[in-house]
């Protein structure tokens, strides 16, 4: 074979024909350099196994055992099926159980004889006498030729330390071996080195062709432990590579927005009236700190882009609507955008009454208006007669034009994409923006995540918060729950009942919460006002809901999570949430900050069967003993990991190979100093310039970034 490089197509790689190519573009795997970039996620050592005598219980260990029987079961008590499975090594003997594992027996896995590899936790075996089992573990069938024992290996297979690769559809991680085996074997990698040879050398990194190779294959020599934490120089040299590649990215775009022409807004002393005219409380301190921090971006020549962070109830929206008023009464238009209809009718009759002492003519624009309602609302943006639109996606649209927009604030941002900020700023010319969340991100993360915003935090609650008391609740003890809950209400308190997410479809979430909502108003609280909210009512019909909860019309509000972001009625003291075992931990945070918002002490119910997984119960048992955002966001990323924490790829978190926020920070760190200082030197300076061009080429491939100014 024959002048492979990097960038050739995989499909000509030996061993990937045009189905294997599919799958492996469909994983963003399109040439050599990307297999290349496909990272394993542990090692394997295939030097020392340990034998079946010297398991212990709870140590990851891999055994190399030769099956002895094998064969589907069902339990006797829910009626599972169990694909159990005993093998040998010259030591002793071991079981390994499958539950679901029926789909072994019907495509024939395992056979007696076949020699197998197995990693996992081993456990004791409830039957056997000192003998262990392993639970649903990893597991490699050795190939054909090595299948006699004693043997000899294929060399990427065995007595070695392996990588071992997340499968990708029916390519496992043999396949995976194989291919990038072979592609490093032919392909030349001396003359491609995206990381500055200045900084390779300074840090004491190997070259990438070294670094690449023994991050796949490492040398015996590598300690399996220091391979598993990621923590050999090759190792950390790549990740640094992706590291400090992205950092000079978000550096140089961070650059660039600065050098845009942005509005420089003016304040004065009756701007600066206006502003403490509105509050109808003591700002706090953080308050204050972040309100002087957004006025200096205002008044500063380049364009704002800063992310407000404030935990649920911090008191984000009356510091932006204090800003809104220096750009309006600088003769700029200002828009406040958040995800769902409710709570932008919230802000709207917020922003109504905050701003009804200095006259701030404001109108709100959901894709719920009447076509002449929103007509009325488009004319009075495009003549400039509207000095705030409050409003949903339906703002974005492309018909919706401003005369001058100078100031966009965006709520809740975690639930829009980077691609909508955008749009909405196309709307101005180098307007301010400001993008408000309440979920708590790790500084290094935000870094990453938010790497082209500038930083601001409310770490402060307003005073007299009310304490939650957070209770998790088994189904036995709801009687007490429901009279606690009689006696609350009669005494002036609501309450919310918050039904669960139910993963097949809408319909059966709303299917609960109409049960609940029969349920409720009919047998147990009949002498209650009980009222339904969910996803399929009218825009209107959820207004008017919504509207008379906030005036106290409802005793008892029972919804889906539609309430889940930024509905505020301070005398609602209690939440009941069914089924809390099926939420995120995120997820239960914002839906209790929902409570505690009043005067008065709030209470929050946690409503589990009685069975619940070591993994609910870590999240339910978390919620009890603290409130702290920051706290519950790491066990959430704990759990979970950063991906599914961010939740969509639509939130801009970049995609990396090598690197692992959590595990990584203090490359990252590394990194991101690195980058600064690299991001000084001259324009014409060679290292300089070949790094932009690289990310020029590489960018959003390599990071699932896009380009955006
Ligand atoms: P979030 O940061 O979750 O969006 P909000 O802006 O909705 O929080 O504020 C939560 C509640 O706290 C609102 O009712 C708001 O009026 C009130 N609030 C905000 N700041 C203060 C303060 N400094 N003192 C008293 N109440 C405040
Ligand atoms: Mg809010």
């Amino acid at each position: 074979m024959s002048s492979l490089d990097l960038n050739t197509s995989v499909q000509y790689l030996k061993g990937v024909g045009p189905r294997r190519a599919e799958l492996l573009i469909q994983r963003g795997i399109e040439d050599v350099g990307d297999l290349l970039t496909y990272a394993p996620f542990r090692y394997e050592d295939r030097i020392h196994f340990s034998s079946v005598r010297d398991l212990r219980v709870g140590q990851p260990q891999s055994i190399l055992v030769t099956v002895l029987s094998c064969g589907l079961s069902r339990t006797r008590r829910r009626g599972m099926f169990i694909y159990d499975l005993a093998a040998r090594d010259a030591s002793g003997l071991i079981r390994c159980k499958w539950f679901n594992g029926a789909y072994l027996e019907q495509r024939k896995v395992f056979k007696q004889g076949m020699r197998v590899i197995f990693y996992g936790k081993p456990e004791p075996d409830p039957y056997g006498y000192r003998n262990l089992q392993f639970l649903n573990p990893q597991f490699e069938i050795l190939p054909e030729e090595s299948q006699k024992e004693g043997d000899g290996f294929s060399s990427s297979e065995m007595g070695r330390i392996v990588p071992v690769y997340e499968a990708i559809g029916q390519l496992n991680t043999r396949h995976l071996r194989r291919l990038i085996a072979s592609a490093l074997a032919t392909v030349d990698l001396k003359d491609v080195d995206p990381l500055p040879h200045s900084i390779g050398k300074r840090l004491g990194f190997p070259g990438r062709a070294t670094a690449l190779s023994q991050f796949h294959f490492p040398d015996s020599s590598a300690g399996i432990e220091t391979l598993n934490s990621f923590r050999t120089r090759a190792q950390q040299r790549m990740i640094f590579e992706e590291f400090f590649l992205l950092e000079v990215g978000l550096a140089l775009k961070r650059r660039r927005a600065r050098k845009q022409p942005g509005i420089c807004f003016q304040t004065n002393e009756s701007i600066r009236a206006a502003i403490k005219k509105i509050l109808p409380f003591h700002p706090t301190g953080a308050q204050k700190r972040v309100l002087r921090e957004i006025v200096d971006d205002m008044r500063s020549p380049s364009p704002m882009n800063r992310l407000l962070q404030g935990d649920v109830g911090s008191g984000k929206t009356i510091v932006a609507l204090q800003s809104m008023i220096i750009a309006i009464c600088n003769g700029y238009q200002t828009v406040l955008m958040a995800p769902t209809e409710i709570l932008s009718v919230q802000h709207y009759l917020y922003a109504k009454r905050i701003f009804a002492p200095i006259g701030v003519r404001i109108a709100l624009l959901t894709s719920a208006l009447k076509r002449k309602e929103r007509t009325e609302v488009q004319e009075a943006l495009r003549t400039g007669e509207l000095d705030l639109v409050v409003g949903t996606h339906a703002v974005l649209e492309k018909d919706i034009e401003f005369k001058n927009l100078g100031l966009i604030v965006i709520d809740e941002q975690h639930r829009f994409g980077v691609m909508q900020r955008l749009q909405l700023k196309r709307k101005g010319l180098y307007p301010d923006t400001v993008v408000m969340t309440a979920t708590p991100i790790p500084r290094t993360l935000a870094l990453t995540l938010y790497g082209d915003l500038d930083f601001s935090v409310i770490n402060e609650m307003p005073p007299h918060r009310q304490p939650i008391e957070t209770r998790w609740v088994k189904e036995e003890d709801r009687g007490k729950v429901i009279r606690f809950v009689r006696q609350q209400v009669s005494e002036g308190s609501q309450v919310y009942v918050v039904c669960p997410l139910i993963e097949e479809s809408e319909a059966s979430d709303l299917k609960a919460a109409v049960a609940m909502y029969e349920d409720l108003s009919v047998r147990v609280f009949p002498d209650f006002k009980v009222g339904l909210l969910h996803g399929r009512l009218s825009n209107h019909e959820k207004d008017d809901v919504m509207a008379q909860m906030a005036a106290g019309a409802l005793h008892i509000l029972v919804s889906t999570t539609v309430i889940e972001v930024g509905v505020d009625v301070p005398n609602a003291t209690l939440m009941m949430v069914e089924h809390a075992e099926r939420f995120g931990l995120a997820q239960l945070h914002q839906l209790r900050g929902r409570i505690g918002r009043g005067q008065k002490k709030s209470y929050c119910f946690l409503m589990t069967s009685e069975i619940v997984s070591d993994e609910a119960q870590r999240r339910l048992k978390c919620l009890e003993q603290t409130r702290d955002g920051f706290k519950i966001a790491e066990l959430d990323l704990e759990i979970r990991g950063p991906g599914e924490f961010f939740g969509t790829k639509q939130s801009g978190l970049p995609l990396f190979r090598f690197g692992n926020l959590i595990r990584d920070q203090d490359l990252l760190e590394l990194a991101k100093r690195e980058a600064s200082a690299f991001v000084e030197r001259p324009p014409t300076d060679p290292e300089f310039v070949s790094v932009v061009q690289y990310l020029r080429a590489h960018w959003s491939r390599r990071f699932g970034l896009l380009h955006v100014g």
